[in-house]
């Protein structure tokens, strides 16, 4: 627990979210702006700040992809995009690492 971080408050349970999957290592919650029917934001229980320090840990990103995996396959996606924005100039606005999980509509390439 970091203190002053939105999303391990939601770990917590200090701040209220719709999840819709955990496990021993993530929490998978709706975003509260979805850009997709089904956006989810799949977060590491433990405060790392983003994809590069995850990689720092290969344990914790192991268990962290398949927290991912396990977060598709709870809610029968096939379909999906993830996304890890990293750094503000690219739209990180939260510092604890998260895999946007976006699917249910068609979806353009390149991202903007
Ligand atoms: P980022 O911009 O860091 O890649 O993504 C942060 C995401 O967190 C945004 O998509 C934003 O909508 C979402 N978000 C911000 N505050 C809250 C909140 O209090 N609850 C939930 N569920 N999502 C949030
Ligand atoms: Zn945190």
């Amino acid at each position: 627990m970091t203190d002053d971080c939105l999303f391990c408050k939601i770990v917590a349970g200090e701040i209220p979210a719709t999840i819709r999957f955990r496990d021993d290592s993530v929490i998978a919650f709706e975003d509260l702006n979805p850009q997709a029917p089904t956006h989810l934001l799949v977060v590491p229980r433990t405060h790392v700040r983003d994809i590069v320090e995850l990689g720092q840990d290969p344990q914790l990103a192991g268990a962290f992809v398949a927290g991912v995996r396990a977060t598709a396959a709870e809610l029968g996606l096939t379909a999906f995009r993830t996304v890890f924005n990293t750094g503000a100039e690219v739209g990180q606005s939260v510092f604890h690492v998260h895999a946007h999980l976006l699917s249910g509509r068609p979806m353009g390439w390149p991202p903007g």
